[in-house]
């Protein structure tokens, strides 16, 4: 823009230069002949009074010397009648008409210009000069301003050019910058980054409203979190007697309906209560104060007891243990590696509705094991693989069909990278394999607090 406007206006700039010197050649060319034209009339006149046209012709014939550009002349009398004539060599005669009023008068057309200057003495009009001049420099004129005005506009074109070039480094070096780290913030979901700037300009300003703004987020994001908190601590406390009361009818309870109203009811409220532990987990993370119970366990053990338990209650799904058990003891939280299983086994139940399989192996890799559960279900598109980890993300085509929060993979992440592992999904053509990975050596620097894990 900076360049196509420079062009413009350079451009006007050098046209406007160029018509103003020619139109200057023009006047200075007019006044000159003009006074060539006074000074023939003034020489003129004895010749007019005494009727003496030789002598005129002679005053004419020296217009070759003076004028070379002169290419007809002509002396015309009171009556407008030719009294002497001039033309110069090689070209042909030329009848002067006189225009209406009898004035000094220039007539352009095209590069030639007639002057008509009348002759005068002692108030009494004799006659009038007529002259031809041709403008033959003009051309000349005109192609070196237009070779003076293109070397100008070349030259123009290449500074403003390079000038753009610098300000446009300078400009879109900051622009870029605060590009990147926009797309670090909706890559990551971390809105607690920043950019630095130290001009004084509209580009920091921009970017000092980004920042605000990112500001604004956080702590939008942190009332978010701590009502998030409250509310679920709030609604523990009361959603446990509830499901203590629900369970003792469940007990006692032996007619129908009645039976089966109190089951729906219980169903319902570990649901409930499900997810406000997973809320509090939520806020744990955030607040940094999800602390690991680090024990020794065995890891087949955990596995078998998970799948007979889920085996229980789950009806439609075969739940297979697959390879050898691989008899190994690693130091972990127990519990929570059980809650990343449970998750896991949950959600391949919950999202291949139409399948009866769902696989579970756990194998030795140098110093990790490596649990995966596979199921055969719905699968996870490429491009949401990653995004499944974040809080409260639900793939497109399962959002609407399928009930749940989005946190359990966020929690399960962040229980395993707190344990020094990993987790990550392998989904091609049919259903997802989720995998986790944890050291079986060396685990000593398992983070029991701080702040949320990220990528
Ligand atoms: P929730 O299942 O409560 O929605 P999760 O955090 O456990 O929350 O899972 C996040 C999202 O990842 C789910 O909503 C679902 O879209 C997708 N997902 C998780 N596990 C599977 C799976 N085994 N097959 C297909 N999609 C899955």
């Amino acid at each position: 823009m900076q360049v196509f406007t420079s062009v413009i206006v350079l451009g006007l700039c050098f046209t406007a230069f160029v018509i103003s010197h020619i139109s200057d050649y023009k006047q200075r060319k007019v006044r000159t002949m003009t006074g060539i034209a006074q000074l023939i009339g003034t020489n003129s006149i004895s010749a007019l009074e005494f009727d003496d046209n030789e002598a005129a012709k002679k005053i004419l014939g020296d217009l070759q010397k003076i004028s070379p550009e002169t290419i007809n002349a002509a002396i015309l009398d009171k009556k407008g009648n030719v009294f002497a004539e001039y033309k110069k060599a090689g070209e042909g005669s030329y009848l002067f008409s006189l225009p209406s009023q009898n004035k000094n008068i220039t007539e352009f057309t095209n590069n030639k210009f007639l002057i008509f200057s009348s002759i005068v003495n002692n108030n009494q009009f004799l006659g009038t000069v007529c002259l031809r001049v041709e403008l033959n420099e003009l051309n000349t004129i005109k192609a070196s301003q237009y070779k003076i005005a293109f070397v100008l506009l070349i030259a123009g074109i290449g500074l403003s050019f390079l000038i753009a070039f610098i300000v446009q480094r300078y400009i879109s070096k900051r622009l870029l910058n605060l590009v990147t780290v926009m797309k670090q913030v909706s890559e990551s979901g971390n809105y607690k980054l920043e950019v630095q700037d130290n001009y004084k300009d509209e580009i920091n300003t921009l970017i000092r409203v980004f920042n605000e703004m990112m500001e604004q987020i956080n702590i939008n994001l942190q009332k978010k979190d701590e009502f998030i908190g409250i509310a679920s601590h709030e609604l523990k406390t009361p959603l446990t007697t509830v499901k203590a009361y629900l369970e003792i009818l469940d007990n006692i309870e032996r007619e129908e309906p009645n039976k089966q109203y109190v089951e729906k009811t219980l169903d319902n409220v570990k649901r409930l209560e499900q997810l406000i532990y997973d809320l509090l987990d939520v806020s744990k993370i955030q607040s940094g104060q999800l602390y690991l119970n680090i024990n020794e366990f065995d890891i087949d053990t955990l596995i078998d007891e998970t799948i007979a338990s889920f085996q229980i209650v789950s009806r439609d799904h075969i739940i297979k243990r697959m390879g050898e058990k691989i008899n190994q003891v690693i130091i972990a939280d127990r519990q929570r590696i059980e809650q990343v299983l449970v998750n896991l086994l949950s959600n391949a139940i919950k999202y291949s509705p139409h399948e009866r399989e769902v696989l579970v192996s756990a194998r030795r890799k140098k110093s990790e094991l490596i649990v995966t559960v596979r199921d055969f279900g719905i699968g996870i598109a490429k491009e949401e693989q990653n995004k499944v980890f974040e809080r409260f993300y639900r793939t497109r085509n399962n959002s609407i069909l399928i009930s749940g929060f989005g946190l359990g993979l966020y929690i399960c992440r962040d229980i395993v990278k707190r344990h020094n592992g990993k987790i990550w999904i392998e989904s091609e053509n049919k259903g997802t394999a989720f995998s986790f990975s944890l050291p079986v050596q060396n685990n000593k620097n398992i983070k029991n607090q701080g702040e949320e894990i990220k990528d």
